[in-house]
């Protein structure tokens, strides 16, 4: 078999609130280049899990690793520097800024570690179809719009590893499949994903592998085909 290079690795995470097990005992690998998905009902843990690899919340077990470095004791702020870019299930852009300065934020934060995916700001504009809007402020554009500076900004920070949280949520089906294509062209590239998402298309179309979660636990996981094919998943997540 083929020697794979694992980019994020997390064993036995859990992270609980109280009594609510959040997340429990999630045990996965990405590995490098492919686009990984979590599929879930909503209060399955996805959110959870990212914010736990963003260093937001800590960890009640377990462990998660970049490159084999044990993230336990890193602040959130080091992993720009580690080629971590992340999009949140809300937008959070500056709405006092415009397009161009919130995607510059991005720069400004920029990895410089080998293997990032290069995108200059004007590149992280073009590439998601952002031309002729850099000078409005986000909150004169659709939801849509807005959701695509997100991921702008998060490509102007050159990562290597980019985690997006239900990106195409809001979205219509051709704003979603322009999404899809967007990622698979990244991927192309040589780029990690970990891609949170609702649309069970979407994911189909996009994720080289899936794990599907609820209630914070694994419940299947394997390529696309697999999971949507998988009784639990069915279960669980469509609602038959
Ligand atoms: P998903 O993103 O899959 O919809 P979340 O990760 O947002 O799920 O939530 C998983 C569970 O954890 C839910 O039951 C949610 O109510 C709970 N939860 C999430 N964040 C917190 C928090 N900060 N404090 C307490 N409970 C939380
Ligand atoms: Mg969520």
């Amino acid at each position: 078999p083929q020697r794979t290079d694992v980019v994020l690795r997390g064993t036995d995470v859990a992270v609980h609130f109280g009594g609510v097990k959040a997340v429990d005992g999630l045990s996965f690998a990405l590995e490098t280049g492919r686009i990984f998905g979590i599929l879930g009902p909503n209060g399955s843990g996805k959110s959870t899990l990212l914010a736990a690899i963003t260093r937001l919340i800590p960890l009640t077990r377990g462990r998660l690793e970049i490159d084999g470095q044990d993230l336990g004791a890193l602040k959130p702020a080091k992993l720009a520097g580690l080629g971590v870019a992340r999009t949140f299930q809300t937008v959070r852009l500056q709405q006092e800024l415009t397009v161009r300065e919130n995607i510059q934020l991005g720069a400004d934060s920029r990895s410089t570690r080998a293997g990032s995916v290069r995108t200059g700001v004007d590149e992280a504009i073009a590439r998601t179809g952002l031309q002729g809007l850099e000078e409005h402020l986000p909150g004169e554009l659709s939801y849509g719009t807005q959701r695509r500076v997100e991921i702008a900004r998060a490509l102007a920070m050159s990562p290597r590893l980019l985690l997006l949280d239900e990106p195409t949520a809001g979205m219509n089906k051709t704003e979603r499949a322009e999404i899809s294509t967007l990622l698979r062209e990244l991927r192309a590239e040589g780029l990690t994903q970990l891609l949170v998402e609702h649309d069970v298309q979407m994911m189909v179309e996009t994720c080289d592998h899936i794990l599907a979660m609820n209630f914070g636990k694994l419940i299947a996981e394997g390529t696309p085909g697999q999971v949507v094919r998988n009784e639990a998943v069915q279960d669980a997540y469509l609602g038959r």
